[in-house]
């Protein structure tokens, strides 16, 4: 029996990256993955239903950071799903500023997007659950939160001081969400992936100098895979990571402990 057969997962950030490699490996759990982009996510679709799992695209814009659209996008899922098992928080964006040159537009575009958004969307999936979600799901079983955090929670980073501020928050939020609902049945953690080969670290891959001094710190001695987060994600949704709350998991080819 695969492990997530006749269970929802959402995922935000589907289109592509982290997120489409998320999809994928709870497609091969045989799930029903409501992937959330602004783009096209057939690319996406055709990656889970080729592992195994159900597919349905929801296009989406979570800049805005707002809770009434938040609530509604979960809404909508819920009323195409009947039910929601797993969240996942993935969608992310980052610029690149020196700190006195950072825009006010790019610092609320990244709060919103990485920090507001991703809070609102588990108060949203947790209040379905809180309000008769729970009652209708199996007996025993979990509502699974998961956050994309980063290096970032942990460390400072390099002039980009608003994504910086997005994932110190996200697992802080992680840590407070925990508190108040593990007695609820909630499982809320996070996954600090190190530095993954996507769109998102295109510009430090371009950067020779800053490629070298990455590569140079991880012990793995290559960058990550979008594959290498997915399966943390799969187990912190899975039953068997039941008594797991408020962590915060690096993925990092061994960055932090260097
Ligand atoms: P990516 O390749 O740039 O993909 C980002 C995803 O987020 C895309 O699917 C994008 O879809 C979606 N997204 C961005 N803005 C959105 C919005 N306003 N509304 C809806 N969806 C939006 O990035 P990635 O590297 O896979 O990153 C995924 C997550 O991992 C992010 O939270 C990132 O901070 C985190 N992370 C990445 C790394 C790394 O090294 N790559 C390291 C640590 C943490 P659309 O553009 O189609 O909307």
């Amino acid at each position: 029996m695969k492990r997530f057969e006749n269970k929802v997962v959402v995922v935000t950030g589907a289109s592509r990256g982290i997120g489409q490699a998320i999809c994928a490996a709870f497609g091969r759990e045989g799930a029903l993955v409501a992937g959330v982009a602004r783009s096209d996510l057939t690319e996406t679709g055709a990656k889970v239903t080729a592992a195994g799992g159900t597919f349905l695209a929801v296009n989406a814009d979570l800049a805005t950071g707002s809770q009434s659209e938040a609530a509604g996008l979960i809404a909508g899922i819920l009323k195409q799903t009947g039910r929601v098992d797993a969240l996942v928080n993935n969608a992310g964006i980052i610029r690149r500023a020196p700190a006195v040159d950072f825009s006010e537009a790019d610092w609320n575009a990244v709060l919103q997007t990485n920090l507001s958004s991703p809070f609102f969307l588990c108060q949203a999936v947790a209040k379905w659950w809180l309000t008769g979600g729970r009652e209708q799901a199996p007996a025993g079983s979990r509502l699974k939160l998961v956050n994309i955090a980063s290096l970032l929670s942990f460390q400072g980073g390099i002039t980009v001081p608003a994504y910086t501020a997005s994932k110190h928050g996200i697992a802080g939020v992680t840590k407070a969400l925990a508190n108040e609902w593990a007695k609820e049945r909630i499982n809320v953690n996070a996954i600090a992936p190190g530095y993954i080969a996507t769109d998102n670290t295109q510009a430090l891959r371009d950067d020779a100098k800053r490629n070298q001094s990455i590569l140079d710190r991880i012990p793995e001695a290559r960058w990550g895979q979008p594959e290498d987060i997915a399966g943390g994600c799969v187990f912190l949704a899975s039953g068997d990571a039941d008594y797991f709350n408020g962590a915060v998991i690096n993925i990092d080819g061994g960055w932090l402990g260097r």
